[in-house]
């Protein structure tokens, strides 16, 4: 099988593997969809150097597909399948990974696509049965991939409130930001949305979002007197940034919540005295939990969520290097890659060198 994989200064080789053999309650899935996220332009940006213990694995972990094989014993999916595959797993043995609980093997961070294992970006990838969650006929592939990361970790972020936060802002408004926004409007919360790019709040405020311009001078003055100067019950962070980490204490309401989402690559937690004086509580988020998914589900169903709002561009993944170099240059929110069903067409370059010749031809879904 055919996939891409990050060298490091954003170089893309496209690799060939044998395909894997699925052991005992494994499957294998025949990938339909994959979407970039924001820890994939981080891998993408890393140098050779940076990515030298993971260059050889396929990249991404956003899939979506068809079961095309099963292993032995396996119970809760059958072949031909539409899943969404959960980029977490773990050692497949202990009572967490047999539950489903990936996040709670000792092993999960041994197990993550891309980083410790093969990844998306690959005409199969093979998985624990309990990593393919079932995929309603109702939900295109490409919808799939929105479900697999961005629409689930905002989710999960939502859901780390102690308590439905009358007033909430969403710091960051990338993928995960965005459909933090869609899920808050749905809940019928407030919500103040704070970036950096003129786009990124452009489409947060199509959303129904308020938004704040993150450069502003007197940011957390502005922020305040959004809520006359009580500060957001809770504060939903997905940027990272330390700076941010500052800022967001400040306009958090005494005894309110901040969620961290964004994993900045020097991220820290403070400020320590606001967050002792005003008695904070400063929680962490990582994704949705594989248990989540009936109830996403059930959410994104009932209120007839366009999970494609959130998506700037769906092209095919015949274009995957030029898409990424354009996500690297640019603020698009989310590139959403149509796999053909036989898988990657024969004529693709395995030269990691080559340049865009023809415009790809793509949706681009926000201008439509
Ligand atoms: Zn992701
Ligand atoms: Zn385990």
């Amino acid at each position: 099988m055919r996939g891409f994989a990050f060298r490091g200064d954003r170089q893309i080789a496209l690799l060939t593997k044998p395909t894997p053999v699925c052991g005992p309650r494994e499957v294998l899935v025949r990938v339909r969809a994959t979407a970039v996220c924001g820890s994939d332009l981080h891998y993408y940006r890393q140098s050779a150097q940076e990515r030298r213990a993971a260059a050889d694995f396929y990249c991404g972990h956003e899939p979506v597909g068809v079961v095309a094989a099963v292993g032995a014993d396996v119970r809760t999916v059958s072949l031909g399948d539409r899943v969404v595959v959960y980029h977490v797993g773990g050692c497949g043995h202990c009572s967490a990974c047999d539950g489903g609980r990936f996040k709670d093997c000792p092993q999960a961070q041994q197990h993550v696509m891309q980083r410790s294992r093969d990844g998306a970006n690959a005409e199969f990838v093979v998985v624990h049965e309990r990593q393919a969650l079932p995929l309603p006929d109702s939900v295109s592939f490409e919808a799939g991939a929105v479900l697999a990361c961005s629409f689930g970790t905002a989710w999960a972020a939502v859901k780390q409130t102690s308590a439905p936060p009358s007033s909430l802002a969403v710091w960051g408004l990338g993928p995960v930001g965005l459909n933090t926004v869609v899920i808050a409007n749905l809940m019928g919360l407030r919500t103040v949305g704070i970036d950096l790019s003129g786009e990124r709040r452009e489409a947060a405020a199509e959303l129904g979002c308020e938004v704040v311009d993150g450069s502003e001078p007197e940011l957390t003055d502005i922020l305040l007197d959004r809520t006359d100067g009580a500060g957001f019950n809770t504060v939903i962070e997905t940027t990272g940034a330390t700076a941010v980490h500052h800022q967001a204490a400040t306009v958090t309401h005494r005894g309110g919540t901040i969620v961290l989402v964004g994993l900045g690559a020097n991220s820290s937690i403070g400020p320590t005295r606001e967050i002792i004086l005003r008695e904070l509580c400063v929680r962490g988020s990582w994704i949705f939990g594989v248990r989540d998914w009936p109830d996403i589900l059930d959410f994104v169903l009932r209120n007839d969520i366009d999970l494609m709002r959130t998506v700037d561009r769906v092209t095919s993944i015949e274009h995957f290097r030029d898409a990424m170099s354009d996500a690297d240059q640019g603020s698009m929110a989310k590139i959403v890659f149509s796999w053909p069903p036989n898988g990657l067409p024969d004529s693709l370059s395995h030269d990691p060198m080559t340049s865009r010749t023809t415009e790809p031809p793509n949706i681009n879904l926000r201008s439509s």
